[in-house]
């Protein structure tokens, strides 16, 4: 394997007193397999801030703390490449899988309330999109978080099961929306073949070091002619076009960029066929589009006793929402699995 190349240089004097390989790892294109990639920037990570994934970690006595590490834009990333056979975008190296983890496990879920109603309202469309393809029962979210989107499947008649490395959101969709979700990597779980008929995995697959595995996977669960159904953000949308590394989702854990061509790519290459883009109408509190511009400019600390919810304005914020099309930041792609 070849080692990391990355900031090597800049890291000289710190390297001494670490072994670098413990922090990071090398890995091929993981969309396509290949090893032959372009540097599109680097790193800015700082030697001391290696250990700062953890200086995210929730304290669940501290709310403000979650948010820090919640709806932050992008301040932090790891070198960017571009496959020179698939064209896919990924960081390269990466954090080690099992530090990523560790921070996923202990994320808080103190952010629910803030984003419940319009990620419900969210889910109700991406349950019709799924309605309009495919139809069965049995449903599996990979990356459930706090089970706003199991919940509206459930309730449109799905019988739902997820999968999610945060205690803490797991908990709270066991005990909100009394949802059967398990608490581990997908990976280690093990499933029977042919039991699903729809998984899906909204905002997942960018923070999965391996995602092509976990779509073969994905695809040996399904029924033959079962569907899934992938939304990750777009790097080929207009925000990421202008901003560049500026872009929101530009960041520390969002270790795979897709545009909806490469996104479609990962699929076939896991067997899924009939391909093809699909969307969705997602809906944002005025207050959620806020608190990502303020703290996109820095001053949220400042503007923060304006939005609470407790506030008159706040609660106004909450309940004003903005709908858009999926396309205005994410790409979703449907692919099916070969039927008998
Ligand atoms: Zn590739």
């Amino acid at each position: 394997m070849r080692r990391w190349q990355l900031p090597i240089a800049r890291l000289s004097a710190f390297e001494d007193h670490v072994d670098m390989d413990s922090f990071f790892e090398y890995r091929n294109c993981p969309g396509c397999g290949r090893d032959d990639f372009g540097v599109l920037f680097e790193s800015n990570l700082k030697p001391c801030g290696l250990n700062g994934l953890y200086d995210y970690r929730m304290d669940k006595h501290d709310p403000d703390e979650f948010e820090e590490g919640y709806l932050v834009p992008g301040k932090e990333w790891g070198r960017h490449v571009r496959c020179n056979n698939c064209g896919l975008v990924y960081m390269n190296p990466i954090e080690q899988v099992c530090r990523t983890n560790e921070y996923y496990a202990n994320a808080g879920n103190n952010h629910a309330s803030t984003v419940k109603n319009s990620y419900l309202k969210t889910a109700e469309s991406q349950v019709r999109l799924i309605q309009r393809y495919v139809q069965g029962e049995r449903l599996l979210d990979i990356g459930c978080a706090q089970g706003f989107f199991l919940f509206m499947a459930s309730t449109a008649g799905y019988t739902v099961k997820g999968v999610e490395l945060s205690h803490d959101a797991a908990a709270y969709a066991r005990e909100e929306f009394a949802l059967d979700v398990e608490v581990k990597p997908f990976e280690a779980l093990e499933f029977p073949e042919d039991r699903f008929d729809v998984v899906t995995l909204w905002q997942t697959l960018e923070h999965l070091s391996h995602p092509l595995a976990v779509l073969e996977r994905v695809n040996g669960i399904l029924r033959p002619g079962g569907m899934v159904v992938v939304s990750t953000p777009d790097i080929e949308a207009v925000p990421a076009r202008i901003l560049g590394r500026r872009w929101w989702d530009i960041k520390r854990l969002h270790v795979n960029q897709f545009s909806t061509r490469t996104l479609a790519g990962i699929l076939r290459n896991a067997g899924f066929r009939d391909v093809e883009p699909a969307s969705y109408k997602g809906f944002v509190s005025v207050s959620i589009l806020l608190t990502m511009l303020l703290k996109y400019l820095n001053i949220y600390e400042r503007s923060k006793p304006l939005l609470n919810s407790g506030s008159p304005l706040g609660r106004g914020m909450d309940k004003m929402m903005l709908a858009y099309p999926s396309g205005v930041n994410h790409c979703v792609v449907v692919g099916f699995k070969q039927p008998d």
